[in-house]
């Protein structure tokens, strides 16, 4: 059971009288690439938003490592170590690409010089020969770039990246493989919210999928593309 790094039970999420969320069990181990697959308006960012703080549950609990963390605010959430990327990057303007990650980094504690700290995470993305440049001079795969290494540079236990592939070519969505394949391999868990099949399908362990707010399937990759619940989701009957 200690290799459960995050773990959800009877989590709910309900606006007014209808219900976005839940209630929905769901474990991540530590280190583990999990997928999460639904239409759009299945829950699948209210959920994120309950795992890092944005909104408590209404019912239900999240642990972390262990110690419930439901009720506690999202900034402390972040520093034990769960980050995530937001579906459409917000980069500040007027920065340039290194100055963007040393303003995160003023509420992460790090070893070391924050500086080092921007540059190596923006190495790690690819970003190293753009670490001069203005944000708003970056094409979209940069700005998604950015977004991640703006996730990591805190040195999460657990990244949840939200659609960070949207609207890229094929190649481009190549290298956001590649690059939360390395960050997994140096040991981060990774949850991939994603409505790119192939590249959940490639990327994930283990992929979830939601409905109305339900988790539906769970399974592998080829378990989940096998699976009745989850055709009828996406194909119809
Ligand atoms: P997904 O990320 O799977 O597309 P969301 O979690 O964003 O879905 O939304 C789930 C449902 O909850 C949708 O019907 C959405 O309209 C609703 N919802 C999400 N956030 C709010 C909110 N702040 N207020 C009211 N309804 C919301
Ligand atoms: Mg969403």
């Amino acid at each position: 059971m200690s290799d459960i790094v995050l773990s959800m039970k009877g989590v709910e999420k309900v606006f007014g009288a209808f219900r976005a969320l839940g209630p929905v069990d769901l474990d991540l181990r530590a280190g583990e690439r999990l997928g999460i697959i639904g239409p759009n308006g299945s829950g699948k960012t209210t959920l994120i938003n309950c795992i890092t703080g944005v909104y408590r549950p209404d019912k239900g609990s999240v642990h972390f490592e262990g110690r419930d963390i439901s009720h506690i605010e999202a900034h402390r959430r972040a520093r034990l170590g769960i980050s995530r990327s937001f579906q459409i990057p917000r980069p500040f303007t007027g920065m340039t690409v290194l100055e963007n990650l040393l303003v995160p980094l003023d509420y992460c504690h790090v070893d070391g010089s924050r500086e080092e700290r921007a540059r190596s995470v923006l190495s790690n993305v690819g970003l190293a020969g753009r670490v001069s440049d203005l944000s708003e001079s970056l094409s979209q795969l940069e700005l998604r770039k950015l977004e991640l290494a703006r996730a990591l540079v805190g040195n999460p236990k657990v990244l949840i990246a939200d659609e960070a592939m949207a609207g890229l070519s094929e190649e481009e969505i190549d290298e956001v493989l590649a690059i939360l394949l390395a960050l997994n391999r140096s040991g981060v868990a990774v949850i991939m919210i994603e409505h790119i099949m192939h590249a959940v399908m490639r990327f994930s362990e283990r992929i979830v999928c939601f409905e109305t707010g339900r988790l539906i399937a769970s399974g592998t990759s080829t378990e989940i593309a096998e699976n009745p619940l989850v055709q009828k989701v996406y194909f119809g009957e």
